[in-house]
């Protein structure tokens, strides 16, 4: 007899209703990883988040090493094969896991389920990853709200709902036997190549790094997370994204250390500002939930008729490779490429510049930040890239074009984001960084540069490709 405790976007111990039920239990605990991208059709982890799971597998097995446990690894080309191996030669009777809300993710489950009841195994899925279950934030009528700000009023009235985080387990009760581990090398998560070799800079992937940095963040940055927030020049978010993505932390205990920091009075801007964006995120699964469809079709149905570029293989290639000859653009792709995360401000620049100026389908945009993102998450990605293009719920309007150069005026002032990630044009003074065509011959001789050759010429006109997107919208 044994329960098997199923990982999956919940790498931790801390607040993990799922693991406290399986002790609870009173049966031996088997934590297992099963890696099945198969089940997970084409929204399989992409190469960035592989190996941000990579990482954050290592130190999960480490810290359930140091309760007495251990992190069980299997791969196979289906969860519920895997499981029934594993449930064979364990004697489990039970599983245990953390409720999916993302597609397929979320049907893959709930036919699992079945087939394991019919087995004869208790299954129980908890509530891990969202502070409410979608469903449970509905208007007056009983519809899911379309809006963000309604949504994140009626949430804000029922807070005091959110309970106190459960506690990290001080030991979790071990099998006689442990069945064997394939091992996390086995699963050949690290890419081949060494473009990730940046990565490690930026991210110290497990729970107990990204508790630090929470607690960071909130001592050192949440105050001025408001004004801060929209400069990609400096550290001014906190940088949770991949921690909330896998749930190395849970958005409950983050709630509830703002909560704690904040007090019972009034809070200030920075940490509402904060607690919005964290319901940002719930928002974005609610609707992925009702709208299981929209990763890859418009919310709004009116866009499916839009007319976009039809050859457009050339132009897309030079947005994702940083070379379009904007450098705000270029900042915010190279940044991606280089440590598999972008600036909030400089995603939503990227991607009107992809889908406004250079007409190319959102969903090539969404795929490719999938493939780059250490944070790559199906709600917040298809949110993020519908909201730009105008087709999502609560979406910014398509006619608003952003001006690559006066957001990066606007954002990148000194334009140190631009020298940080396109050295080649370090040397530009500040009033030209975003704009080196109107560069003067000697002033581009001073930087170093020559336009066309060592920095690409803007790909397009951005008033008249403006006017083009303004032109396309007529259409439908
Ligand atoms: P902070 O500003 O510190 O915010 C705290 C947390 O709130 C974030 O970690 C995140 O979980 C949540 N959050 C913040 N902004 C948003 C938002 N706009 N929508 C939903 N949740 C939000 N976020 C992802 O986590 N994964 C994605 O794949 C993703 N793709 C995006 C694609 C586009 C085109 C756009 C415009 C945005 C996308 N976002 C995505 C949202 C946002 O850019 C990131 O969550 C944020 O930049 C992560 O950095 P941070 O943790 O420092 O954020």
């Amino acid at each position: 007899m044994a329960t098997l405790l199923w990982y999956r976007k919940d790498l931790r111990l801390t607040d993990h209703p799922a693991l406290h039920a399986a002790i609870d239990r009173g049966e031996p605990v088997i934590p297992v990883f099963l890696w099945t991208p198969d089940d997970e059709g084409e929204w399989a982890p992409g190469e960035a988040h592989q190996w941000y799971l990579h990482h954050s597998l290592d130190a999960l097995g480490e810290q359930l090493d140091a309760v007495g446990s251990k992190l069980i690894i299997r791969q196979g080309s289906s969860a519920l094969s895997v499981l029934r191996d594993l449930v064979e030669e364990t004697g489990a009777t039970a599983v245990y896991w953390s409720r999916h809300y993302t597609p397929p993710l979320s049907e893959r489950d709930a036919t699992l389920s079945d087939a394991l009841i019919e087995d004869g195994i208790e299954v129980q899925a908890h509530k891990g990853q969202l502070l409410f279950e979608p469903g449970d934030i509905l208007t007056g009528n009983g519809d899911i709200y379309k809006v963000y700000t309604p949504f994140w009023k009626k949430l804000k009235s029922r807070q005091d709902e959110i309970a106190d985080p459960l506690p990290s387990p001080t030991s979790i009760p071990a099998p006689g036997t442990w069945p064997e581990s394939a091992g996390l090398a086995g699963l050949d998560l690290l890419p081949t190549k060494d473009w990730a070799a940046q990565f490690t800079d930026y991210w110290i992937a497990g729970e107990s790094d990204a508790q630090d940095r929470l607690d960071a963040f909130i001592r050192n940055g949440i105050e001025a997370y408001e004004t801060d927030r929209d400069k990609p020049a400096i550290d001014g978010t906190s940088r949770l994204s991949p921690r909330f993505h896998l749930g190395e932390l849970s958005p409950r205990y983050v709630w509830d250390q703002v909560r704690t920091y904040s007090g019972p009075g009034q809070r200030s801007k920075g940490v509402e500002t904060f607690l919005k964006e964290i319901v940002w995120r719930e928002f974005s699964y609610h609707l992925l939930y009702a709208h299981p469809e929209t990763p890859l079709k418009p919310l709004k149905e009116k866009y499916e008729a839009f007319p976009w570029a039809e050859e457009y293989d050339a132009p897309l290639e030079r947005w994702q490779r940083g070379e379009t000859g904007y450098p705000i653009v270029d900042a915010g792709m190279r940044q991606l490429w280089a440590v598999g995360w972008m600036h909030n401000r400089v995603r939503m620049i990227v991607a009107s510049f992809l889908i406004k100026d250079l007409l190319i389908p959102w969903q090539e945009g969404a795929l490719w930040f999938w493939d780059c993102l250490v944070d790559a998450d199906l709600a917040s990605n298809t949110q993020g890239w519908q909201w730009t293009a105008g087709s999502g719920a609560d979406a910014s309007p398509f006619f608003r074009v952003f001006n690559p150069v006066s957001q990066g005026e606007r954002y990148d002032p000194n334009g140190d984001y631009v020298r940080e990630w396109v050295p080649e044009l370090a040397d530009l003074p500040k009033k030209l960084i975003h704009k080196p065509w109107e560069a003067t011959d000697r002033q581009l001789a001073d930087a170093g540069i020559t336009l066309g050759d060592t920095y690409p010429e803007p790909m397009v006109n951005h008033a008249k490709a403006r006017e083009r997107a303004l032109e396309a919208l007529k259409q439908i």
